[in-house]
C-alpha cells in the first residue's frame, strides 16, 4: 500500500493563442503547484476500484484517476488491479485542477509501486491521454504550458509567498467556460515573458503585477471580480481566477496580512484556505 498527495495547481496567466479546427484552444500558461492536495492510497487487488469521501464524484471510468490507472496497467501488460482511495481536499471545478492532480499521483504512484517499468517520458504521454493538466501536474513546481498544456517547460521556483484561496460556492465547467470564449473579444493578453523575467529575478512583485487570466472576461459570473476585489481591498498584493475558475486567489508577501485576511474572510462565511506554492511535488 502506498500514500501519496496529489497537489493543486493555480495559474499565475492563463493566455489564448489560438482556436484549433476541432474547437479546442491553444494556451500559454504559467502554472505553480500549491501545498493544497488531495490524498491518493493505493493499495493492489484483482480489479481496478475507486473510493472517494465525495459523495457526488463517480467511481467508474468517468473518474479520470480510475482511467489513469487503467492506462497504466494497459501499459505494463498487468493482469491485476488497484484499489485506489482519494480523501478529496481540492474544491471540484475550481480551477485548481484536482482531477488532473489525482490521475498524476496515480501514474507516479503506480510506477513507484511496480519498481518503475514505464519512463517518465512515457508515463507523461500516458497522463497527457487522461487529460491536458495531468503532464503538468505529474511535471510539478512552476512551469510553461503551451499547446493544450502539454507542452512544458520548467520555470524557476515561484518566490516564497502565502496564497489565499477563495472558493464560490458554484462550481464551473471547464468545457463551458472555453465553450464562451470568443477570439475577437481578447484584447488584452499576460505579459508571459515579463513573468518568466520576474520568477528568473525571484521577483514577486513583478510577477504579482502581471497575473492574468484571459478567461475571466469570459466567466458570467460577478463574484469572480467582486472576490478579486475583497482579496485586493484586504491587502492582497494581486489576485486573480485560477484556471477557468471558480476558484479566486489572491498573493501575499506577508503571513500577518494574510492571516488577518482569512480571518475577515472567514467571519463572512467565505470559506477562505490558505496555502503556498511548492516546488516539489513527487
Ligand atoms: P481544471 O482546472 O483542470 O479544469 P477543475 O479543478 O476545474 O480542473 P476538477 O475538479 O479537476 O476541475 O474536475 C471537474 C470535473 O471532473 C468534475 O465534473 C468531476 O466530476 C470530474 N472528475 C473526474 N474525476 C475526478 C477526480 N478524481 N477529482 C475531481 N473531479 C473529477
Amino acid at each position: 500500500m502506498i500514500k501519496i498527495r496529489a497537489h493543486a495547481k493555480i495559474n499565475l496567466s492563463l493566455d489564448i493563442v489560438g482556436k484549433r479546427e476541432n474547437g479546442y484552444h491553444d494556451l500559454s500558461m504559467v502554472m505553480q503547484s500549491i501545498r493544497l492536495a488531495d490524498e491518493i492510497t493505493l493499495k493492489p487487488q484483482k480489479d481496478i476500484s475507486v473510493q472517494s469521501d465525495l459523495k457526488f464524484l463517480p467511481c467508474d471510468d468517468r473518474n479520470i484517476a480510475y482511467r489513469a490507472a487503467r492506462l497504466f496497467l494497459e501499459e505494463i501488460g498487468s493482469v491485476s488491479g488497484i484499489g485506489i482511495q482519494i480523501k478529496k481536499q481540492i474544491p471540484v471545478g475550481g480551477g485548481l485542477g484536482g482531477g488532473s492532480a489525482d490521475a498524476a499521483a496515480v501514474l507516479m504512484g503506480l510506477n513507484r509501486m511496480f519498481g518503475f517499468p514505464v519512463s517518465f517520458e512515457r508515463l507523461l504521454e500516458i497522463g497527457l491521454a487522461c487529460g491536458a493538466d495531468v503532464p503538468f501536474c505529474m511535471t510539478g513546481g512552476t512551469c510553461l504550458a503551451e499547446g493544450l498544456g502539454e507542452k512544458l517547460t520548467v520555470l524557476p521556483p515561484m518566490p516564497n509567498c502565502h496564497i489565499l484561496l477563495l472558493r464560490p460556492q458554484f462550481p464551473l465547467s471547464t468545457k463551458k467556460i472555453f465553450g464562451l470564449v470568443d477570439m475577437q473579444k481578447i484584447n488584452f493578453h499576460p505579459d508571459t515573458k515579463g513573468i518568466i523575467n520576474a520568477l528568473h529575478n525571484r521577483d514577486l512583485e513583478g510577477i504579482s503585477v502581471r497575473l492574468f487570466n484571459c478567461l475571466e472576461d469570459f466567466v458570467p459570473r460577478p463574484e469572480i471580480a467582486e472576490y478579486k476585489r475583497l482579496l485586493l481591498a484586504e491587502n492582497a498584493d494581486a489576485a486573480l481566477m485560477t484556471g477557468s475558475g471558480s476558484v479566486v486567489y489572491g498573493i501575499y508577501r506577508s503571513l500577518e496580512k494574510a492571516n488577518a485576511a482569512k480571518e475577515k474572510f472567514a467571519k463572512m462565511g467565505l470559506r477562505p484556505y490558505l496555502t503556498a506554492p511548492v516546488s516539489k511535488v513527487f
